[in-house]
């Protein structure tokens, strides 16, 4: 329609592939529960970020997606928010793994992820945690044994738990590479395709880079299938 043509205008928003989903421009077309719309609310936010906007139908429906788009655009509940309601269909225990996993590159990083997760989770009654190196390994096992519905993990550091057999990917169905562009600056892509052999194939997976070179782009073609892709601005 010429309402979203607009919307997508104004915000720079361009979106390729098959049967794209309309953007959610409020959080009441969200359809999202009544415990998740009271925390957006709380927090005072007035309107879906544009990548919210985009992304959200798009995980919803159950689609690989790749989008691109700068710091502080609020990539972040972009994925967090339909990984929690994929939890909720799921209903899977998470003493037998976590069903979300968010891969992102740095400590700092992942525990801001980390804290978002808690923030927005708590009212769904979703458990999350958190690995990071630089850190005793201790806090980070009795989490997995505890068992959560989350994890957000550098891949350094989970590739070391992975090794010491103490938590499984096999329940994960929603995987998250987010910063994919700085992982890949910082090394990490054979800790990422480590990881991700022992996850099964039957997920969805999701992926948000501020930047699209072929290196990126590389790892997208390899790990994402049929993905609707969403650039918000210009990218190069
Ligand atoms: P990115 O990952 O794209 O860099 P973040 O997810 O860290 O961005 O979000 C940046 C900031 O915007 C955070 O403080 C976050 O709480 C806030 N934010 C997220 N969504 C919204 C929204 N819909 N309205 C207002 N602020 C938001
Ligand atoms: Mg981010």
């Amino acid at each position: 329609s010429s309402l979203l043509d607009a919307y997508r205008c104004q915000h720079e928003i361009t979106v390729t592939g098959e049967d794209i989903p309309a953007p959610y421009t409020t959080f009441e077309s969200t359809e999202f529960p009544s415990e998740i719309l009271r925390e957006v609310h709380h927090a005072g936010f007035s309107a879906p970020t544009p990548i919210q906007a985009q992304s959200w139908p798009i995980a919803l429906s159950g689609r690989d997606i790749v989008a691109i788009a700068k710091t502080g655009s609020g990539k972040t509940l972009g994925y967090l928010l339909p990984g929690f309601i994929h939890i909720k269909h799921l209903r899977n225990n998470s003493r037998m793994g976590p069903t979300v996993l968010v891969l992102s590159p740095t400590r700092e990083l992942a525990t801001q992820i980390q804290e978002e997760a808690v923030k927005f989770g708590r009212s769904s009654r979703i458990s999350s945690a958190c690995l990071y190196g630089g850190a005793p390994k201790g806090p980070q096992l009795r989490d997995m044994d505890r068992g959560v519905d989350v994890v957000v993990a550098t891949p350094g550091r989970l590739n070391d738990i992975l090794e010491m057999k103490r938590v499984s990917l096999r329940q994960v169905t929603y995987l998250v590479l987010d910063e994919a562009d700085r992982m890949l600056d910082m090394g990490f892509e054979p800790q990422i395709r480590k990881i991700v052999n022992e996850i099964p194939p039957r997920r969805q997976t999701l992926m948000f880079t501020a930047t699209w070179p072929k290196e990126v782009r590389k790892i997208a073609a390899d790990l994402l299938v049929n993905p609707v892709q969403v650039n918000i601005g210009n990218i190069d």
